[in-house]
């Protein structure tokens, strides 16, 4: 996928719709909707503001919404824990451990230090400190490089496995098809 500034822009991306498939999937009620999903190598994250934070323990409890219980998971946070560590080095996560007292415990430090606020976040990130509260830089997945500075799943995860003799990417077989949805799925009930 070509960088463009396209790729960032929050018009771009949420109002114009610029990487929602070209097809339309149906929700539960039957209603059809434009998915925000990209096909390409590397998913979802080419289009992804590479956030990586890591889920609270208490995600994994049962939580009561005004809506609706989440249930309690199976697995908890010490489980995927030595994964999420794997995953923010292969990454290249730049981020900060101590600002933020919901942080949950990290068997290894970010492998980079945070993003260092703009000029433009810097007074109200200081506004609201004074009012004790603990805002932080988001934990950002950052590939060094000018011409693709996030980092996603192409760059370290792909093109890292290509670097095996043993791996090859194919090009997409011809036609490319999406996988039709019964028709009875797009029936209201
Ligand atoms: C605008 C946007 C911003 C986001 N920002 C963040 C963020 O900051 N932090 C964060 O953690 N998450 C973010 N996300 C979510 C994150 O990108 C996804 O959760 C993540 O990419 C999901 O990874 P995945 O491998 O499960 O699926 P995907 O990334 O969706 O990958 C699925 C892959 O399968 C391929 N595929 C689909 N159908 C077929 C088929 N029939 N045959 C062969 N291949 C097929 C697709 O082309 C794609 O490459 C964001 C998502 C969007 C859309």
């Amino acid at each position: 996928m070509p960088l463009s500034e396209q790729n960032r822009t929050s018009v771009d991306v949420f109002k114009r719709e610029r990487y929602h498939a070209p097809e339309q999937w149906y929700d539960r009620d039957g209603e059809p909707f434009s998915p925000q999903t990209n096909y390409a190598v590397g998913g979802n994250t080419k289009i992804y503001a590479a956030a990586l934070m890591r889920m609270r323990d208490r995600d994994f409890e049962a939580v009561q919404y005004q809506a609706a219980l989440s249930p309690e998971w199976p697995i908890k946070y010490s489980d995927l824990e030595p994964h999420y560590s794997e995953a923010e080095q292969l990454y290249q996560v730049h981020g900060n451990m101590s600002a933020d007292p919901t942080e949950p415990e990290h068997s290894q430090g970010y492998p980079h230090g945070p993003v260092e606020y703009g000029e433009v976040m810097a007074g109200p990130v200081a506004a609201i400190a004074a009012k004790g509260f603990h805002p932080t830089a988001l934990p950002l997945s950052l590939t060094g490089q000018d011409d693709d500075p996030t980092g996603d799943a192409e760059i370290f995860g792909i093109e890292a496995a290509l670097q095996f003799e043993n791996v090859t990417l194919k090009p997409r077989p011809e036609p490319w098809r999406s996988i039709p949805i019964p028709l009875a799925k797009r029936l209201k009930p």
